[in-house]
């Protein structure tokens, strides 16, 4: 045991301290507990995988810019105009966001998300040599790129977890199986979350969550008490409310 209540396991080799934030102390309990239903997860959504379509990172990039508050089905739709027109991160740079608007212009926010993809594009060719970047921290400097985004891009184009993965699926899930407080903000689910899971885990799980939030977990909460993955975990729909 290190501190925070991190745990070095082969599972967890580098324990939790490369994180920029303190995880919270959790008990064996809690994280057996959370153990289980990861391991339900897994064995329920075997080939959970990001929804959105992509072929290399800086495609990956674009489409998790595009895809806030908005569908990953409307995503994949616009996105193969787009990624036909730029191939590559330069094609954005050397255009404009205008040019990139029509290609948007299904999605909400059109003219807010092209602006970001033409400015991330830039900084990916002027500041990173036209490769996307592989750390936390240069994510975060570029236009329309928050930690969510960041760390979909990090797990599943690099396969780096530094962070989990939290949208409104995993924070409604998370609370609902009694992973974090009914009130706990976004940035409180993801360190219990990163406290709790198994971290060569966080990506796929991040999948298996949501792939649990959009085809069983509805917000009605009708009929799924008995639902293999809640069944036997003390699942909202039994203890909490
Ligand atoms: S029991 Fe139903 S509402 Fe509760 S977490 Fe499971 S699927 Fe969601």
């Amino acid at each position: 045991m290190a501190t925070d209540g991190e745990v070095l396991t082969p599972e967890n080799p580098r324990g939790l301290r490369d994180l920029p934030f303190a995880v919270p102390n959790v008990t064996s309990a809690e994280r057996a507990r959370a153990r289980r239903i990861a391991d339900a997860l897994r064995a329920h959504y075997p080939d959970a995988h990001c929804e959105l379509n992509y072929r290399t990172p800086h495609e990956l990039l674009i489409a998790t810019i595009l895809s806030a508050q908005t569908t990953d089905v409307g995503v994949n739709k616009a996105t193969p105009a787009l990624f036909k027109r730029f191939p590559k991160p330069m094609d954005y740079a050397a255009s404009s966001a205008a040019e990139i608007e029509p290609f948007v212009k299904s999605l909400g926010f059109f003219r807010q998300k092209a602006k970001s993809v033409h400015s991330a594009m830039t900084d990916v060719v002027e500041r990173f040599g036209g490769e996307v970047p592989r750390t936390m921290d240069e994510l975060l400097t570029l236009r329309g790129v928050a930690r969510k985004t960041a760390n979909v891009v990090l797990g599943n184009a690099f396969g780096i977890n530094v962070g989990f993965v939290v949208d409104t699926h995993i924070e409604r899930l998370s609370k609902r199986f009694g992973l974090a407080d009914w009130d706990a903000n976004v940035q409180q689910v993801e360190r219990r979350l990163c406290a709790l899971m198994p971290r060569d885990r966080w990506c796929e799980l991040s999948h298996q969550i949501i792939w649990h939030g959009r085809r069983a977990c509805q917000a009605r909460r009708k009929g799924c008490g008995d639902h293999p993955v809640c069944r036997g975990y003390g699942t909202c729909c039994e203890l909490r409310g």
